[in-house]
């Protein structure tokens, strides 16, 4: 029975693995495809910052033509004033000075924020330049020792099946049909150790009899509560 026992334990950490590798069809994928997409995020940004600082410098070149426009204009209508003849032609172009003189005051405000902007840009846009790099360094590094896992899962499904065949056929029909069920009803552990004078599994107390037999080994002793095959085990049960 301690053999039969000790069989079942090793069956049970076979499954474990055999679950994990199940998982990993589903969990590999996953992360492979969030370290895909982190790394288009960080080109993304890359190329979205380099893409402002050249719009930026576009909006800069147009801004400093039209303030240059202006001023020419500017002084030109200060020609025209020596020219005046009637108050109501000084008027006119006094009030035309003013819109040119706020035009261009407007401009070489807006001017100043995209320069400022410029200058934000260049000093940011290396750093974010490496980080981009950094980036897909790291995530690629990642994504070819997971595609390796990923390539590797059928092999090591196989080969934990052979292990589990090879103990199965080693294993009483009855334990193993008891292992079975309480595997699909409870899913996980079907074996569990005995912790703190209760079932390991649902944590339900034993009686001092039940813990007795538990330890002689001699039977399969299952928990009356879950069903769970309980152990012994050298400590874990004291
Ligand atoms: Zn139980």
């Amino acid at each position: 029975m301690q053999d039969d026992l000790e069989m079942l334990l090793q069956l049970q950490v076979i499954d474990y693995d055999l679950g994990e590798l199940e998982r990993s069809k589903e969990y590999i994928p996953d992360m492979m495809e969030n370290l895909r997409r982190e790394i288009d995020e960080s080109d993304r940004q890359f190329t979205d910052a380099r893409q402002a600082l050249s719009d930026s410098k576009v909006t800069q070149k147009n801004l400093e033509l039209v303030v240059q426009e202006k001023q020419e204009a500017l002084k030109k209508l200060q020609n025209q004033m020596m020219a005046i003849k009637t108050n109501k032609e000084y008027d006119a172009l006094v009030s035309q000075i003013d819109t040119v003189k706020e035009a261009i005051n407007e401009n070489e405000t807006s001017l100043l924020e995209v320069i400022e902007r410029i200058e934000k840009l260049e000093s940011e846009i290396d750093d974010i330049e490496k980080k981009s790099e950094e980036t897909r360094k790291q995530n690629e590094k990642q994504l070819a020792i997971l595609q390796e896992k990923m390539d590797s899962v059928g092999t090591k499904v196989r080969m934990k099946e052979d292990e589990r065949t090879n103990i199965k056929v080693r294993i009483p029909r009855q334990i193993m049909s008891t292992y079975d069920r309480v595997r699909k009803n409870r899913g996980g552990a079907a074996v569990v150790p005995v912790r703190k004078r209760a079932c390991g599994g649902c944590y339900k107390a034993l009686s001092p009899h039940v813990i007795q037999e538990i330890k002689r080994h001699n039977q399969l002793i299952t928990c009356d509560n879950c069903g769970r095959i309980l152990i012994w085990q050298d400590g874990v049960s004291e």
